[in-house]
């Protein structure tokens, strides 16, 4: 599969641009959408209790910064914020659960961070046994949790692994220890191999490990060495991150050292590296960037086009809705987005008002609905058929001026147009958020006036 990517090319396509985890992308939500219109959206929501969900579960808390992190974190040492934190989960889900006023079945629930495993083994129990009672989970739901092996002990897996919980995915970034110097994370290799142990050993039924490539002083010998070993860790499932360089968003990111991250041709040198390591090593590789095992389920659902994009990267569509519960959690119900307040303080105060804490959100047209179903074919199976959308003469009607804009990117071989529909090309996957891009009703003018974005390579 050739991904020749001249430097030309790179020049052209390497600017600012969504990942799109969602369409519309988060920019464009607005606070107009706040606690009454999710309200609404959650009692249309009970009217359908047949229906699956998903669950999402924030806990921003972090020992210590990672200077690299795009996340919503708060640093802290004191483990009794999360018991408080914990209780104020609960309260928000009862909340919730009320706006409802249906039970529904739960096939899909994730925790997220931040670092989850900041909260204690008791706190961890008590919390899964809240919302199970609130939300109960379906025979053989997936339940993931992501860990910092840095912080996370024996005791916290036995208590997830008690609690129904069959997947975790941990960080590592890079083992490179200069690397690990640069952006502020020194995590052992040891560390990250004994947890997939103790993992392994409590009968975790899938392990999954997050890389970033593009870090400050990561070079081609070194990240070699990192995947060398990621592979004998034995995982079932790889993601391999671009690193979002964004210092006027994230203002811990401006520790970095900007004169020695990889940029460019470098930094997609090492991307491909990964894609060429992985693949010889029997590893599938899903979207834009991951990797599975040809029996994981990931690698099932993009061979038979189920797989699906959302807030935590590509995933298999369990349900079309998502509660989400923390600060900055995103939920997706009754085809509308909503985010939740950014602050602890703020979260806590409107719950104790017994108001849904929503900072902004969207609900989505029958417009955004459609570019959505595209760029979800572009990004997940790299492949649209005009079927899907409405037949031929009637997707050119409609998205002319996309497929104008897509011109020059068939011309240049990013992507090939046909009777039956639009196929990215090996080249153009590593540049697939242009052409997403060239759908998104939303980004013109912004895109040019508002450095929100991180670059596309
Ligand atoms: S542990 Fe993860 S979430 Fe926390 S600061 Fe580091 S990268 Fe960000």
């Amino acid at each position: 599969m050739s991904t020749h990517l001249s430097a030309d090319l790179l020049a052209r396509y390497d600017r600012p641009g969504p990942r799109y985890t969602s369409y519309p992308t988060a920019p464009v939500w607005s606070e107009a959408f706040g606690p009454r219109e999710y309200a609404a959206r959650l009692a249309a929501a009970g009217q359908r209790p047949q229906d699956p969900l998903s669950l999402y579960v924030h806990v921003p808390y972090c020992a210590s910064m990672c200077w690299y992190c795009a996340c919503s974190v708060v640093i802290a040492k004191d483990r009794d914020k999360g018991d408080h934190y914990v209780d104020t989960l609960l309260e928000e889900a009862r909340l919730v659960r009320a706006h409802l006023g249906a039970e529904r079945m739960v096939v899909q629930h994730h925790w997220g961070g931040g670092t989850p495993t900041f909260l204690r083994p008791e706190a961890i129990r008590r919390l899964f046994e809240g919302l199970g009672r609130l939300f109960p989970l379906a025979p053989g739901a997936e339940v993931s949790v992501e860990v910092d092996p840095r912080v996370t002990t024996r005791e916290h897996l036995v208590a997830l692994a008690e609690s129904g919980c069959n997947r975790i995915s941990m960080g590592v970034q890079d083992f490179d220890p200069t690397v690990q110097e640069a952006i502020h994370r020194h995590q052992p290799y040891e560390t990250t191999r004994q947890l997939i142990a103790w993992a392994r050993e409590l009968g975790f039924a899938s392990v999954n490990l997050d890389l970033v490539y593009g870090l400050p002083h990561q070079t081609a010998n070194g990240f070699a060495r990192s995947l060398e070993q990621v592979h004998q860790l034995g995982p079932d499932r790889i993601a391999c991150y671009g690193y979002a360089h964004v210092p006027w968003l994230k203002k811990h990111q401006r520790l970095i050292d900007e004169q020695a991250l990889p940029r460019g041709a470098d930094k997609l040198a090492l991307y491909r590296l990964a894609l060429d390591f992985f693949a010889d090593r029997d590893y599938e590789p899903i979207g834009m960037d991951h990797f599975a095992r040809p029996g994981d389920e990931l690698a099932v659902a993009a061979r038979s086009g189920r797989l699906h994009r959302n807030f935590m990267g590509y995933t298999t569509r369990a349900a079309d809705e998502m509660l989400a519960f923390g600060v900055t959690a995103i939920g997706e119900v009754d085809g509308a987005f909503a985010q939740n307040v950014k602050e602890v303080a703020e979260w806590r105060e409107m719950l104790a008002r017994g108001e849904l804490p929503v900072h902004r959100g969207h609900r989505r047209s029958s417009d955004d609905d459609a570019r959505r179903r595209i760029i979800l074919d572009l990004m997940c199976r790299f492949r649209l058929r005009f079927a899907d959308h409405g037949g031929r003469v009637a997707f050119a009607e409609r998205y002319g001026d996309a497929l104008e804009r897509l011109r020059p990117m068939v011309d240049d071989g990013l992507a090939a147009i046909d009777a039956e529909g639009i196929t990215v090309t090996p080249v153009g996957r590593l540049l697939v958020r242009n052409l997403a891009m060239a759908f998104d009703a939303y980004l013109e003018p912004r895109a040019a006036s508002q450095p929100r974005f991180s670059r596309t390579v």
